[in-house]
């Protein structure tokens, strides 16, 4: 078991909580099996602390003290996961709220260096003064974060035009188990391997905790429609999705749900 003594020490006493409100906000996520724990109220397993680093220094210290003393350390954006990513036992809860620096963003370049722990929110108003958008809108862009983003290699309703955060991300700063802080380098590709973006995507927070992201922007359109269709089936739905294309871009508007339909609609 960590002591809470250990952690202060290690980040000072203002980013270590171990407030009962603050540990039962942090027992889970928005997974199905612990929404409804949470109804009946059964007991969520509590992390013993919930830390709050402010800079990838801090969580190396974190994460090298996790490695010699075998405590488990989950990574936590925004909670929003639906799979039981935020859950274990005797673990520490590492928020990475206070991660939340943008950086003024390069029009040219068309990038932007932001935090993990900035949220879908601030990142739109961040970009939108100077023209720019992500294109990344999952359903639940306003509770969750950039860091978890690509630890769950999400994606959204403008994915078929701008792409999943996959194509989203040009480098990133993550700190491994162990402590040490690693960085790729923001650039159009690369030729060699193995990448640690793309060791980090969709890795949910076993590789290490990501802290920093350079992210491809791109400017808002001029005009922007929304249309909703109703499909009594989804084997009725997919041919017609399967024949739609984009058309501010012309790209496929379901390439991947048409891979993915004939055993779907079994
Ligand atoms: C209402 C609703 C709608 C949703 N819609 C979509 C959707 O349209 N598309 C989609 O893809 N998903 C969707 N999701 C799922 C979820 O929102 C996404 O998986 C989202 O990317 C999680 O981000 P988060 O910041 O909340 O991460 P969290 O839930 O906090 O964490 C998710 C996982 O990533 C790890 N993690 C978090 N931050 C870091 C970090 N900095 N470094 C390393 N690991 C980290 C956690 O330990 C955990 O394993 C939805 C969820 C809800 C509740």
């Amino acid at each position: 078991m960590p002591t809470i003594d250990e952690l202060r020490n290690l980040l000072g006493e203002d980013s270590v909580s171990v407030a009962k409100d603050d540990l039962d906000a942090h027992a889970g996520d928005w997974s199905p099996r612990l929404l409804l724990d949470r109804r009946r109220g059964t007991d969520l397993s509590p992390p013993v602390a919930v830390v709050r680093p402010g800079a990838a220094a801090e969580v190396g210290r974190l994460l090298s003290w996790a490695h010699d003393t075998r405590t488990a350390i989950v990574p936590f954006g925004g909670g929003s996961s639906v799979v039981e990513g935020i859950s274990g036992h005797d673990h520490v809860v590492a928020d990475m709220g206070r991660l939340d620096h943008i950086s003024p963003l390069d029009a040219k370049s068309r990038l932007v260096t932001v935090g993990a722990g900035v949220t879908g929110p601030q990142l739109r108003d961040a970009l939108a003064p100077g023209g720019f958008m992500l294109g990344h809108e999952p359903q639940s862009h306003d509770i969750s974060t950039v860091g978890g983003w690509i630890a769950t290699r999400a994606c959204g309703q403008l994915s078929a035009c701008y792409g999943g955060i996959e194509n989203l991300v040009a480098g990133l700063e993550a700190v491994l188990p162990g402590g040490r802080v690693v960085r790729s380098r923001p650039a159009p590709r690369r030729a060699t391997g193995p990448e640690l973006t793309d060791l980090m995507l969709g890795s949910e927070g076993v590789l290490g905790i990501i802290t920093e992201v350079t992210l491809r922007i791109s400017p808002i359109p001029a005009e922007r429609a929304h249309a909703c269709v109703r499909f009594d089936h989804m084997g009725t739905a997919s041919r017609p999705a399967a024949r739609s294309r984009n058309p501010i871009c012309n790209r496929p508007l379901c390439a991947s749900t048409t891979a993915r339909m004939p055993s779907c609609s079994r």
